[in-house]
């Protein structure tokens, strides 16, 4: 059904039932579901992404990894990060290199993925979120809220890329195991002026600052509970950061932090007949790894051999990749001994 055709079959009775002819169904637009709709779409596949695109504020970093699939897919986004620098551990800055990685906006990021599945022959049903999903033979009822009412579609494999919602992989059975709990509040500040990213560590949890020549974007990562009593004080709390405070400072007037949960955790199952999920939805990393992206994007890449059948081994890569992560994220940790607070024994 042509792109044309499809949205004027939309706009039907309050309880519709399409069959749209796709090979996969994605639910979610983030990262995962562009990137897993454009590896389809590059062999050859038709696909169907549903989600809202949704705002988002703010900075990420991306690594070598991330920026060479980017470069692959004819995306070019993203500055060089040129200063890469942390207090962590102790007051003496730690400078290393991060030889092609980028700092990009999280949401120019997403509106140039989501254009790249649209002019690769992508179809997208935006502002749709996910009711209920069974399977009945070789094919999939995926059940669609969006502002038309509800609407069924059939298809024969179904991607979750909901993040950590795993909305597709819960309604499956499948459990999210937690393994940490971070949260982060993000506001926008009058940053350094050039790229970069400086990390702190403080008492509590950890600062981090991510900036271009015009934007810079200050995170605070911390436990849900010291957050519930900080997110509303983040300047003055801000005030008593030793290193950072010399190259950010927080605009006057009534802050909006954006809260979201940063902790590691992953579904219990991520992968089944004719569904699997990508990124978030099978695992997400705290941001001190600056992996989140490049995970999504190799996810979305292993999703072209999972539809040509070769599902073997994708849920204990998964699982192994995590036990690494997390070895690697405890080994960080570690590296602070300055504190004995409940912060800093959780996490080591
Ligand atoms: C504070 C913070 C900072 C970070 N910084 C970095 C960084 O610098 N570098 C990096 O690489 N990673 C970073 N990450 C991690 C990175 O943002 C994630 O790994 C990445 O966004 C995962 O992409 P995704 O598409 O899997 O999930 P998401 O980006 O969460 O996208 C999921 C999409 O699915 C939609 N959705 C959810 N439920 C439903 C439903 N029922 N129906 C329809 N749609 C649904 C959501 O609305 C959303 O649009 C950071 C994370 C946090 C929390």
């Amino acid at each position: 059904m042509a792109r044309a055709e499809f949205y004027r079959a939309r706009r039907g009775p309050a309880h519709r039932t399409e069959v749209i002819e796709t090979d996969a169904v994605i639910i979610g637009a983030g990262p995962s579901g562009c990137a897993t709709a454009m590896e389809l779409l590059a062999a050859g596949r038709r696909v169907l992404v549903v989600g809202a695109s949704g705002d988002c504020a703010g900075l990420e970093t991306l690594s070598a990894y991330a920026g060479a699939w980017l470069a692959r897919h004819n995306v070019p986004l993203g500055d060089p990060i040129p200063t890469v620098v942390a207090w962590w551990g102790s007051d003496q800055p730690v400078r290393t290199e991060a030889p092609g990685a980028l700092v990009v906006s999280r949401q120019v990021l997403r509106d140039s993925l989501q254009q790249q599945v649209l002019a690769g022959g992508g179809l997208r049903l935006p502002g749709a979120v996910l009711l209920d999903v069974k399977r009945a033979g070789q094919r999939w009822t995926i059940r669609l809220l969006d502002s038309d009412g509800v609407l069924d579609l059939a298809s024969e494999f179904l991607v979750d890329a909901t993040g950590r919602a795993s909305a597709v992989a819960r309604r499956l059975g499948a459990r999210r195991v937690h393994s940490d709990y971070l949260v982060s509040a993000s506001i926008e500040v009058s940053g350094p002026g050039a790229s970069g990213v400086w990390t702190e560590s403080v008492s509590d949890g950890w600062w981090n600052l991510v900036a271009t020549a015009e934007k810079s974007t200050l995170s605070f990562f911390t436990r849900p509970s010291t957050m519930r009593s900080t997110a509303g004080h983040l300047k003055r709390v801000f005030s008593a950061v030793r290193h950072l405070k010399g190259l950010a400072s927080i605009p006057a007037g009534l802050l909006k932090p954006e809260l979201r949960p940063a902790g590691s955790s992953y579904a219990s199952a991520s992968c089944g007949e004719g569904w699997v999920c990508v990124g978030d939805a099978v695992s997400a990393f705290q941001p001190l790894s600056s992996a989140g992206i490049a995970k999504a994007f190799h996810d979305a890449k292993l999703t072209r051999a999972i539809l040509g059948g070769h599902e073997r081994g994708y849920t204990a890569t998964k699982v192994k990749e995590f036990e690494d992560y997390r070895r690697q994220l405890r080994n960080q940790y570690r590296l602070e001994t300055r504190w004995a607070t409940a912060f800093w024994q959780v996490q080591s």
